[in-house]
């Protein structure tokens, strides 16, 4: 079965403007924590900006694109390290107003391996936070050109979902699209363990007390006496996201942890009238009554979202 529904066109967006062979040295501007003070988890995620004055990626850069950062330094094997990717989390007129300064909000990766006992830490997420200002970093891109805003943003609403570092993007593209006062409704469902481990909390709030059109939702999942994951507010919410589902305008974005979007979509199979479902997802009729059991390797085969869902998530 083919998606047939209608054709969205999307922003144009440059790529690998900078290739990993030949990367150029943006300087950090800042580099600050982005979750709350007194975390409970053992997670840290820092805004860090990054200049790239003089570089081929000043002002080539679009929320929902990715930057290539290169590690310095060799892996196990003796090989340098690879490049990671991390989603842009600044507007498209970067944190500078002119596209030169634009930001990143990264996570450390921090694991025990069972194998040889003792404590990981991620190469490339480390390194970049322990960035201080004027430190040089070599980078690339940008990446990823689907998971961006319609060429016409007025004519969509839209449903962000996202999951700890998946909001970076939605920081960018929140920016995009109030700033230029686009009256457009927008709904960002967020994600966290804990409370004080949601991204930009504060500023989110402020940005929704400011504009009527915005509303943000919080989902947190291990503490508090509504513990709910972010496809719950699906259900909770259904008085906000309902209609602007159910409106042919509604675009529905899903950004972070690489198995969150089963979860939406099973709340969408299960709660949204299959008139409004089939607009986001087509499911082949052997598996469609059969949701609790869908497995992420159906998405694509047997669950397959349409054009007006857009997705971007990692491990
Ligand atoms: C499109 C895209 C966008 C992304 N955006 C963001 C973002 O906005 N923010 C963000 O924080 N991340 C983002 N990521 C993830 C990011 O690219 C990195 O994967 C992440 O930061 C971990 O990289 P690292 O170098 O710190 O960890 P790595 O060193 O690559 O380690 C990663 C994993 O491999 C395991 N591992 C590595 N070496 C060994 C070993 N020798 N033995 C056993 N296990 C090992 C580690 O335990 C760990 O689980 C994105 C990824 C993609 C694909």
């Amino acid at each position: 079965m083919t998606d047939s529904s209608p054709h969205i066109l999307m922003r144009s967006a440059q790529m690998h403007v900078v290739r990993p062979a030949e990367p150029v040295t943006a300087t950090v501007v800042s580099n600050e924590l982005c979750t709350a003070a007194g975390r409970k988890s053992a997670g840290f995620t820092r805004h860090i900006a990054l200049d790239l004055t003089g570089t081929a990626l000043a002002g080539a850069c679009i929320p929902g694109q990715s930057l290539g950062v290169i590690p310095p330094g060799l892996d196990a094997q003796g090989r340098p390290h690879k490049l990671r990717l991390y989603s842009l989390a600044s507007p498209t007129r970067g944190e500078d107003g002119h596209g030169h300064v634009h930001s990143v909000t990264v996570k450390r990766m921090i694991d025990e391996h069972l194998v040889h006992p003792g404590l990981f830490l991620g190469v490339a997420s480390n390194y970049l936070c322990d960035r201080a200002p004027g430190d040089k970093v070599l980078v690339t891109g940008p990446s990823g050109k689907k998971f961006v805003l319609p060429q016409d943003v007025a004519a969509h609403d839209y449903v962000f979902f996202a999951t700890g570092t998946g909001v970076a993007p939605f920081r960018g593209m929140l920016i995009d699209l109030l700033e230029a006062g686009c009256t457009s409704k927008v709904v960002l469902v967020l994600g966290a363990a804990y409370a004080t481990d949601l991204l930009y909390h504060k500023w989110l709030e402020e940005l929704a007390a400011k504009h009527p059109n915005f509303a943000y939702i919080t989902a947190v999942s291990r503490e508090g006496a509504q513990r709910a994951y972010v496809q719950d507010r699906l259900r909770t919410h259904e008085g906000v996201l309902g209609p602007l589902l159910a409106s042919p305008r509604g675009l529905v974005y899903i950004c972070g942890i690489a198995g969150m979007e089963l979860g939406i979509f099973q709340h969408m199979a299960r709660g949204l009238p299959e008139q409004v479902r089939e607009q986001y997802l087509r499911v082949d009729a052997e598996v469609a009554g059969d949701v609790d059991n869908w497995q992420r390797a159906m998405i694509h085969r047997q669950i397959r979202p349409t054009r007006r869902v857009l997705m971007e998530v990692y491990a």
